[in-house]
């Protein structure tokens, strides 16, 4: 996660309730994405800092445990440099200038100057943020499945060029051979197309050239895979992506919860706070008077009543709301009761980080101190088998 500084109940709702339960499944690493930070905000790197403890307080707050999961600062862990520039080495421009959010960013944050090679290689530093870890799964939203993707295709390459047995290229040639000179010259065009430009299309196509062929044998056929996407030993595993379903958390005024529309409810907020962002919502704009019955789905609260109350109270404002049977300050108080009450454990838990910032200070080098133990161990191999471990 960037550190975006203190995180708001969309934050909670979308992404840290679905990591606090996956800490109990899963050998989880959570961290702060310090220096995705700097791709588009290298002109204002001032508030990071500040940004990074008040995020980590919120992930203790919301019940990140680091008993349970790793949590660290990925600049404290410099392996990710150094395998983001490895990786950069062996990466198409084309698959990094593909990705759809590429475009889209340059498009929505205009006012920054985003031609810069540390923005376009962004995917390439999450992929190097996650095969680091050689991790198995990767939890993300629908609008994030194309950098995992992208991630996948990079450990095949990387495991193509450098996971190859001795041998193993003059056999696959051989078999090429044996398939006759004209699928020959197809197949030899598909995989150059795949691996100098990053044409998942060509691969596919090459896939399916294979498996047409009725007189190749069984081992010819699983080598000329294999050396269409690798073969040979796995470096780095190709991570599968958990999809982490979308949370849909209304802010104050029926938009979608964001810091930028100004209408959050933080995450550790005072109990009166929240009350009172509560009382002043807006409401059915039609609804002017206390005896005018209302419409709930012209309204905000009802779409925090649907995240925060039960079947009784969703029934007890629909209908009190349309027969004018109950006022507005009425309808919203379980609302606000509700979300004070969900907050309430987040509080207690975050007084202490709060008071005491050297905890929190000593759970982040801890983690720092644990992933970096499991990051060296990727990058010995990795230069090992690049022929740089000397
Ligand atoms: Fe909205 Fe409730 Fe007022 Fe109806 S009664 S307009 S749902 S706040």
């Amino acid at each position: 996660m960037r550190p975006t500084g203190k995180l708001h109940l969309g934050h909670y709702h979308g992404v840290l309730k679905n990591w606090v339960q996956l800490q109990h499944e899963y050998e989880c690493f959570f961290f702060v994405a310090d220096w995705h930070a700097l791709t588009t905000h290298y002109e204002t790197p001032y508030d990071i800092e500040q940004s990074v403890w008040e995020m980590v307080i919120d992930w203790l707050a919301a019940g990140i445990n680091p008993g349970s999961a790793t949590m660290f600062v990925q600049s404290r862990v410099p392996e990710h440099a150094e395998l983001h520039l490895l990786l950069s080495m062996i990466t198409p421009l084309g698959w990094l200038e593909r990705v759809p959010t590429y475009k889209d960013q340059q498009e929505k944050l205009k006012e920054r100057d985003l031609a810069t090679y540390g923005f376009l290689g962004y995917p390439l530093l999450q992929s190097a943020d996650i095969l680091v870890y050689r991790a198995g799964w990767v939890p993300v939203g629908a609008d994030q499945v194309s950098h995992i993707e992208m991630t996948r295709e990079v450990a095949r390459r990387f495991n193509h060029l450098y996971g190859r047995e001795p041998g193993f290229e003059e056999q696959a040639e051989a078999a090429i051979k044996r398939m006759g000179k004209k699928t020959a010259k197809l197949y030899e065009s598909l995989r150059k197309r795949y691996l100098e430009q990053g044409d998942g299309e060509a691969l596919e196509t090459a896939r399916a050239l294979l498996r047409d062929q009725q007189n190749i044998s069984l081992g010819d056929r699983e080598r000329l895979y294999g050396f269409l996407e690798g073969g040979g030993k796995v470096i780095l595993p190709e991570p599968q992506v958990l999809l982490t379903p979308e949370a849909k958390m209304p802010g104050l005024d029926g938009q979608k919860m964001s810091k930028s529309y100004g209408n959050t409810i933080g995450l550790r907020e005072d109990a009166d706070s929240i009350s009172e962002k509560v009382r002043t919502m807006q409401t059915d704009p039609q609804r002017v008077r206390r005896t005018d019955p209302g419409d709930p789905d012209k309204c905000p609260v009802w779409q925090l009543h649907q995240v925060y109350s039960d079947e009784a109270t969703k029934s007890w404002a629909q209908q009190g709301c349309r027969s004018a049977g109950i006022g507005c300050i009425e309808c919203k108080k379980p609302v606000a009761d509700a979300i004070i009450e969900e907050q309430r454990p987040m509080r207690e838990r975050a007084k202490r980080y709060e008071e005491d910032p050297g905890l929190v200070h000593s759970i982040i080098a801890e983690g720092c101190d644990h992933a970096r133990d499991a990051a060296k161990a990727t990058l010995e191999e990795v230069r090992s088998v690049i022929g740089l471990a000397y």
